[in-house]
């Protein structure tokens, strides 16, 4: 086992790695840029590096920072994390270069996910049901127009590098195409440095359900049911639970079996996420997250394991703790995402948090990296910490939800606890009958 990990993230996934660390008795070393000096990820670790000034293409993102971070230090191993370089090859392929041991997939598999046409073609190829589209990029506009011609209007032009939602546009019609061809190769060279798109089905009413993935790296791999992240916006996860609402025991063997099936089969090693649209009883893959997804929590809920050990212990070759029979659904997990965010607009709202009180009991787990008195810098993504509930059932972590909110105190910044308040109101929450467009819609007609 390794006696250092480099964490190279902040906020709050950096701290769930501390936390993994020391119960597994390894030392943690923990990477800052000048604005972090005070964040919480610094003091929890055993250890700290300055890596760089704020932006994160000369910190957190800097390879060369953090390989030298490494040697500095004495790490023997990264975890990325997600977000920053948890999903750049390049990375995990220096790490390896400099015998240092990148707690995830091979960069040969993070390449392969990574861009979105292979992936979709390796994916059909190991029997995995894919959206109707494109097999590759599109060149032209007149060459993606015939294509949403064939496959039939709304079709959605996404770009191939693409990831955050960004680099997506819809086209209703043939009239439509233009602007959208037009549109997603511009975000997606300016998001990704990578103008190339191809065009997909566009599903009208479809839940956003994904399948979460363990290899060990030597041809066995196990699958520990879904997530349902259908409440988005902006094509971003807000709400995320487990199991998923419309999915049973037999649908979930039987997408779970063919996943990790798939992904045993490349040797994948690590954490994997395999995600679908959900319409009418079928799924459709989109794509595959080579890392560790912001709502892990939820899994771990229900199933009573440790991702982050897992991946830990996978990188250093030891076996998978659990095996499939062992893992049982225990009650049902609900995450929120809490943003600085001022609403109704949702812009950032950085700034001094002057009061902030974490709710506790029963089934209830706070992962943030925020605290009394902590400065929220402007140059990071606006997540500042993810409530995670647990119940025996839904009604019962919907409750759960509301209770844990009405003890949440977070003064001085602006955040997104309105929204979820405004949320759990609403009968299709509490029933889980929305699809990934009812958000959009209800904050068109409450909120904007
Ligand atoms: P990203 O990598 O940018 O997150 P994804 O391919 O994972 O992009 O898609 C993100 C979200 O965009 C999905 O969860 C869904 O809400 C929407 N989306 C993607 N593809 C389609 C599609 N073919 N039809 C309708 N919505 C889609």
């Amino acid at each position: 086992m390794f006696e250092k990990i480099l964490i190279a993230n902040r906020g709050e996934i950096a701290l769930r790695v501390v936390r993994a660390c020391r119960e597994m008795g390894i030392q943690s070393v923990a990477v800052h840029s000048t604005s972090d000096v005070d964040a919480m990820h610094v003091r929890m670790a055993d250890e700290s590096i300055c890596i760089g000034p704020p932006p994160g293409a000369q910190s957190y993102l800097s390879i060369p920072a953090i390989v030298s971070a490494c040697e500095i230090t004495g790490a023997q191993a990264v975890h990325p994390g997600y977000g920053f370089l948890s999903e750049n090859a390049k990375f995990a392929q220096i790490l390896e270069d400099h015998e240092l041991k990148f707690i995830g997939p091979s960069a040969e598999h993070i390449r392969l996910m990574g861009d979105k046409i292979t992936a979709k073609d390796t994916m059909k190829g190991l029997g995995v049901p894919c959206v109707p589209g494109s097999d590759g990029g599109m060149e032209t506009l007149d060459e993606a127009t015939a294509l949403g011609r064939q496959i039939g209007y709304p079709v959605i032009v996404k770009a191939t590098a693409g990831g955050g939602g960004r680099g997506m546009k819809l086209a209703k019609s043939a009239g439509e195409m233009e602007s959208a061809f037009h549109t997603a190769r511009s975000e997606a060279k300016a998001a990704f440095g990578n103008d190339e798109v191809y065009v997909e089905k566009y599903l009208g009413k479809p839940r956003h359900v994904e399948v979460q993935v363990f290899g060990d790296g030597k041809g066995k791999a196990v699958h520990l049911g879904e997530r349902d992240c259908s409440l988005q916006r902006r094509h971003q996860k807000v709400l995320e639970e487990a199991p998923g609402p419309t999915i049973d025991a037999t649908t979930r063997a039987r997408i779970g079996k063919t996943c990790a099936e798939a992904v045993a089969r490349i040797n994948y090693a690590g954490a994997g996420t395999v995600e679908f649209l959900y319409e009418d009883g079928e799924f459709y893959f989109i794509e595959m997250n080579t890392r560790l997804q912001v709502e892990h929590p939820v899994t771990e809920s229900i199933y009573g394991v440790d991702l982050v050990r897992e991946q830990i212990r996978v990188a250093a070759g030891e076996p998978i703790s659990f095996s499939q029979k062992s893992l049982q659904i225990d009650g049902h997990s609900i995450e929120i995402r809490i943003n600085a965010e001022k609403l109704p607009l949702f812009s950032p709202s950085p700034g001094r948090i002057t009061q902030y009180h974490a709710p506790g009991g029963l089934g209830v787990r706070m992962d943030s990296a925020i605290y009394d008195g902590y400065s929220i810098p402007p140059h990071y993504d606006s997540l500042i910490g993810k409530l995670i509930v647990h119940g025996r059932d839904r009604p019962e972590a919907l409750a759960r939800l509301g209770r844990a909110l009405s003890e949440l105190i977070v003064d001085g910044i602006d955040t997104n606890v309105p929204l979820f308040d405004a949320l759990l109101r609403e009968p299709a929450i509490q029933s889980g009958n929305y699809n990934i467009h009812w958000l959009e819609k209800w904050l068109s007609k409450n909120f904007e």
